[in-house]
């Protein structure tokens, strides 16, 4: 089975362009979706949380974002702490459902993509800072511009992401569906 990472900055349009591989019958795990699920339900991950970060993580079982938010917005280490004990916990789950399925290949949509590791194929999605932030801000009211751009310095920079990739789509004013039927055709032939 040949696994392909989608990955790029917050508001490239992984998940858009995640769609379009979905459209074409391509299973996609949603590696931040995943995390959020097992964060709220795998009691092993749960308990890593809690001694991390203190009891009040979470309030009547119920994840407590905004709290785990401001004890790691301005504390690098703390999220990379809190990220080491959920990757290899998604990590875990993405191996088994990977065994589930039986087409040529499948899609992983993650954000970060500091390596290779586990994955044969990385498709990097571009698009500009400004339109990044633009697109955002549209589509979550609950963040400030600020946020935004404290979490684009936070993630890899454009030249980290090129140099991991193999294949590049750009989601400025380009569009999408050609660029993905030409990978995907590529993808099929491997
Ligand atoms: P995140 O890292 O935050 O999960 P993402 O990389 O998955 O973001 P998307 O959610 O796909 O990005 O796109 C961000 C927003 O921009 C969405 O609301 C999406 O509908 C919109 N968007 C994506 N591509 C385009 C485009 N080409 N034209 C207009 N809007 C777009």
């Amino acid at each position: 089975m040949i696994k392909v990472g989608i990955t790029g900055g917050i508001g490239s349009g992984k998940s858009t362009v995640a769609r379009i591989f979905e459209v074409l019958g391509i299973p996609v795990f949603h590696a931040d979706d995943e995390a959020k699920r097992l964060i709220k339900n795998d009691n092993k991950l749960k308990t890593g949380i809690v001694k991390l970060l203190g009891e009040e993580a979470y309030v009547n079982g119920e994840y407590n974002r905004n709290y785990v938010a401001s004890k790691v917005f301005n504390d690098s280490d703390l999220l990379h702490r809190l990220n080491s004990l959920v990757h290899p916990a998604v990590a875990m789950h993405f191996e088994s459902w990977v065994k589930s399925k039986t087409t040529p290949y499948i899609i992983k949509e993650a954000a970060i993509a500091k390596s290779k590791s586990g994955i044969d194929h990385l498709i990097y999605v571009h698009a500009s800072r400004e339109k990044r932030v633009e697109r955002t801000l549209k589509r979550d009211n609950f963040r400030t511009i600020e946020a935004v751009l404290k979490i684009i310095e936070n993630q890899q920079n454009e030249a980290d992401f090129r140099a991991l990739a193999d294949f590049v789509v750009v989601n400025e004013s380009d569009l999408l569906i050609p660029q993905v039927l030409e990978i995907h055709k590529k993808l099929i032939s491997f």
